[in-house]
C-alpha cells in the first residue's frame, strides 16, 4: 500500500498543467478515496484524472509514461481498498463517453470499459439476451470487471468476451482476443498497466421470462446471504477452490461478527467485512485480513489469498 501523501506537494507544476491541458479541467488533486470506493475507506489520492475520449486517454497515458509518473486505472472502485495514508501518482478513470452500449449484428455487442456492469445487464437482459445474469448487483464498471475476471453463481463475464480493446500505459492502442489471455478465476492475466476501454461480448437471445427469473433469483439470493446496504468491497478472499469457500473457511473458524475499530467481518457472510458506520480505517481492515488469514491457516492450513486489491 502507498506512502504518505499530502496533495500540495507536487514539485513538477509544468506537468500538472499539461495534463490539464490535455483534458480540460478533469484533474482533481488530493481526492478523498473514501468518495471513490465501496468500501467508503482510504487517503488521498494525489491526482485523479477523468479522460472523456480514446485520443484524451492515449495522450495522458503517453505523457504520464514519458514523465515516469506512476499511474493505475480505478473503476468503480468496488473492490479496491486504499491506505490510510493515500497514494501517490495518478488514478486514470474513464468518463461518462466511455459508457456506451452498441449491438453489432446478431447477438454481438460492444459495451464501454466505463459502463455500469449492473446497469448494462438489467438493460441486456430486459431485452432478452442471455448470458449477463451473474452480474446482477454486482456494482462493476464493465472495465473493472473485466480486469477482475468478475463472477457469480457459477458463471464469469470471461466466458461472454469476444475480444478486449485495451490503451497501454505507453498510450498505444491494443486488442486481445479472449484465447490471448490466461482467463482464472478472478483473474485476467491482463498486463496491470492496461486500461480496457471496451469489450465485444457474445450474448444470445433467449426467452426473455426465463432471463428475468435468473436475474431476480440470482438478486434475492445476494440479498438474503449478502450485507449490501453497507459499506464493503464484496467477498474479501478468493475461494479457494469452487467446493472450498473462503466464506465457509471463515464460518467456521469462529468469525462472523468480529471486528477491529470500525471494521467488522458480517454477521451475515463471514467472507465479506464491512464498514458499517463508515469511520473503519484501512488499517482496521488490513488488521482483520490478517487475523483472518491466521485463523483459517492455523484451523485448515489453507493460506486464503486477498480478492480485494490493496492500494
Ligand atoms: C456489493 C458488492 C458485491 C460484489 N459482488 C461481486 C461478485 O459477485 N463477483 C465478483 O467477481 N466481484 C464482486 N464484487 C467485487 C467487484 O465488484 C468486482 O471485483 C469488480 O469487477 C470491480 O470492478 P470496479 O469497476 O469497481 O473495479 P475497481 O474496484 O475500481 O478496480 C479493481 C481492479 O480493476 C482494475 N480496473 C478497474 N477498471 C479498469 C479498467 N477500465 N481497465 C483496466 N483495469 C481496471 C483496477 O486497477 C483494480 O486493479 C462485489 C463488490 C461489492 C461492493
Amino acid at each position: 500500500m502507498g506512502n504518505s501523501v499530502s496533495s500540495g506537494e507536487f514539485e513538477n507544476a509544468g506537468l500538472l498543467a499539461a495534463v490539464r491541458a490535455l483534458g480540460g479541467d478533469h484533474v482533481r488533486c488530493g481526492v478523498d478515496a473514501s468518495t471513490l470506493t465501496t468500501f467508503a475507506i482510504g487517503g488521498p489520492l494525489q491526482f485523479v484524472v477523468t479522460v472523456e475520449s480514446l485520443w484524451e486517454l492515449q495522450a495522458v497515458q503517453k505523457l504520464l509514461a514519458t514523465e515516469k509518473q506512476q499511474t493505475r486505472v480505478l473503476g468503480f472502485g468496488s473492490n479496491v481498498l486504499v491506505a490510510d495514508q493515500g497514494i501517490r501518482g495518478w488514478v486514470v478513470r474513464l468518463g461518462q463517453s466511455f459508457r456506451s452500449v452498441e449491438r453489432l449484428e446478431g447477438d454481438r455487442f460492444i459495451i464501454g470499459g466505463g459502463a455500469s456492469l449492473m446497469s448494462v445487464a438489467r438493460k441486456i437482459s430486459g431485452d432478452g439476451f442471455s448470458g449477463l445474469e451473474f452480474a446482477a448487483g454486482i456494482p462493476a464498471s464493465l472495465g473493472g470487471a473485466v480486469f477482475m475476471n468478475a463472477g457469480a453463481h457459477g458463471a464469469e463475464i470471461a466466458e461472454r468476451l469476444e475480444r478486449v480493446s485495451v490503451v497501454m500505459s505507453d498510450g498505444s492502442f491494443r486488442v486481445f482476443e479472449r484465447d490471448e489471455l490466461p482467463w482464472k478465476y478472478r483473474h485476467s492475466g491482463l498486463p496491470r498497466e492496461a486500461t480496457v476501454i471496451s469489450a465485444e461480448l457474445t450474448l444470445p437471445s433467449g426467452d426473455k421470462e426465463r432471463i428475468a427469473r435468473a436475474c431476480s433469483d440470482n438478486l434475492a439470493h445476494r440479498k438474503n446471504t449478502q450485507p449490501l446496504s453497507l459499506p464493503s468491497a464484496g467477498s474479501v478472499f478468493k475461494n479457494p477452490s469452487p467446493e472450498l469457500s473462503a466464506g465457509k473457511l471463515l464460518e467456521d473458524a469462529g468469525l462472523k461478527g468480529v471486528s477491529v475499530g470500525g471494521a467488522m467481518i458480517s454477521s451475515l457472510h463471514a467472507n465479506w467485512i464491512v464498514n458499517p458506520d463508515r469511520r473503519a480505517s484501512a488499517s482496521d481492515v488490513l488488521a482483520l485480513i490478517s487475523l483472518c488469514q491466521e485463523r483459517v491457516s492455523e484451523r485448515s492450513g489453507i493460506d486464503l489469498e486477498p480478492e480485494v486489491r490493496l492500494w
